[in-house]
């Protein structure tokens, strides 16, 4: 069987954005680190070669292509030295944008959707709130209709990119229920968070007073927040396990050339077998999420199987990026090297976009218990 992922098409999508994070972001990713964020100007560059705009139709702006090329575009930027904070700053409109795109509605595309994949304008996804993130259908902030407009009280936290976002798609309730919808500004940064990891992606903590939405720009409910999570999980389980596949990678060029008691790490049977445990499980991660991830873009609506790729890629990733570390020993705790950076950006995985624990509860829900 062919596979889709090996097509001429999407090796040249590899082969430019394995080129775009060797010229645009290594020089500068420690940098971006240390200031907390990734300029603007990456946004317009990564859109000027039509990156960002990679599995978003060319009719409202974007490159084309579909769930698989994104994941080309998300497994390279890791794969080539990058990290999974870049993906998240950079890609964040990953998960802002959906819902604005399925309504199809002209004057929200021209507003939020166009100039946001030309790398003009920001976006984030606002959906968690102080006392909770798991139970996504209980959030508290409110929207109360006045004339043609709601006004939007309440707070979000934990939002990547928030800090730099021109507007957010934010969960709601309103007198009808839980809505989604977009607010152009008029929201604050109270706080920008310190993170154990993703110290490139900005996070930050959103005050909503008094902001005035247009009644127009309600996205969807529920059941449309529900059908693009899926698409976030996925997301995030091809970041985990291109963090184990880069981890492994950096770990087998380390023990080759790193010598203890007079031969090369690689030589010890404890260290080979380590080795091809971490390949194993890149191996079964990288399998399976791949398969759900072509039958979902074939259009199977697939609830179950994608938390179970997200549980099975951060399982893998956590036990990988402790391996990776472990192996290079003193190295592996110290900025110098990029495993230690992957170790800490890795742990969000089992976090964000629902917790394992989330995914446990879905796939527990299937088997009837
Ligand atoms: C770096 C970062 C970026 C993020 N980006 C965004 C973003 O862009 N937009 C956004 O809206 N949110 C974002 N989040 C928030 C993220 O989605 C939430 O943190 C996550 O959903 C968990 O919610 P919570 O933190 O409120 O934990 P809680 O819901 O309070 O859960 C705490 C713990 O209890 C467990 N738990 C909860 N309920 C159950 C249950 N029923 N059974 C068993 N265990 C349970 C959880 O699994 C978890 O281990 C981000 C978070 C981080 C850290």
């Amino acid at each position: 069987m062919s596979d889709p992922f090996a097509t001429e098409e999407r090796r040249r999508l590899r082969e430019l954005t394995r080129a775009f994070v060797g010229r645009e972001v290594l020089p500068h990713l420690d940098d971006w680190e240390r200031a907390g964020e990734v300029p603007r100007a990456l946004h317009r560059r990564a859109a000027g070669i039509g990156l960002l705009g990679i599995g978003f139709p060319e009719e409202i702006g974007g490159s084309g292509g579909d769930l698989l090329d994104s994941i080309v575009v998300t497994e390279e930027l890791i794969l080539a030295g990058g990290s999974s904070g870049l993906v998240a700053a950079l890609f964040t409109h990953g998960i802002a944008l959906p819902h604005i795109v399925a309504t199809g509605r002209g004057e929200l595309i021209e507003r939020f959707v166009r100039p946001t994949l030309a790398g003009e304008r920001i976006g984030c996804l606002a959906i968690t709130e102080p006392d909770g993130g798991s139970d996504v259908a209980g959030v508290r902030t409110k929207a109360v209709e006045d004339g043609d407009d709601y006004v939007v009280n309440g707070t979000k936290t934990f939002i990547t990119s928030g800090a730099r976002a021109d507007f957010a798609t934010t969960a709601v309730q309103t007198r009808d229920g839980f809505r989604l919808l977009v607010a152009d500004g008029g929201f604050r940064v109270t706080r920008r968070l310190d993170k154990m990891g993703w110290h490139c992606s900005d996070t930050a903590e959103l005050a909503f007073v008094d902001v005035r939405v247009p009644r127009g720009h309600v996205v969807g409910g529920f059941a449309e927040l529900m059908t693009h999570f899926a698409s976030e999980r996925l997301s995030l389980a091809v970041q985990a396990y291109a963090i184990a596949e880069r981890c492994l990678a950096l770990t087998l060029a380390w023990v080759r050339d790193r010598h203890t008691f007079g031969r090369p790490l690689a030589s010890r049977q404890l260290v080979r077998h380590r080795l091809a445990e971490m390949a194993r499980q890149v191996e079964v991660a990288k399998t399976y999420v791949r398969h759900v991830a072509v039958r979902v873009a074939s259009g199977e609506r697939l609830v179950t199987e994608v938390a179970m790729a997200k549980n099975t890629a951060v399982a893998t990733c956590d036990h990988v990026v402790d391996q990776a570390v472990q192996l290079h020993g003193g190295l592996g705790y110290v900025r110098d090297a990029e495993v230690e950076r992957h170790y800490r950006d890795a742990r969000i995985m089992g976090i964000g976009g629902g917790t394992t624990e989330i995914m446990n509860e879905i796939i527990a829900k299937q088997l009837g218990v």
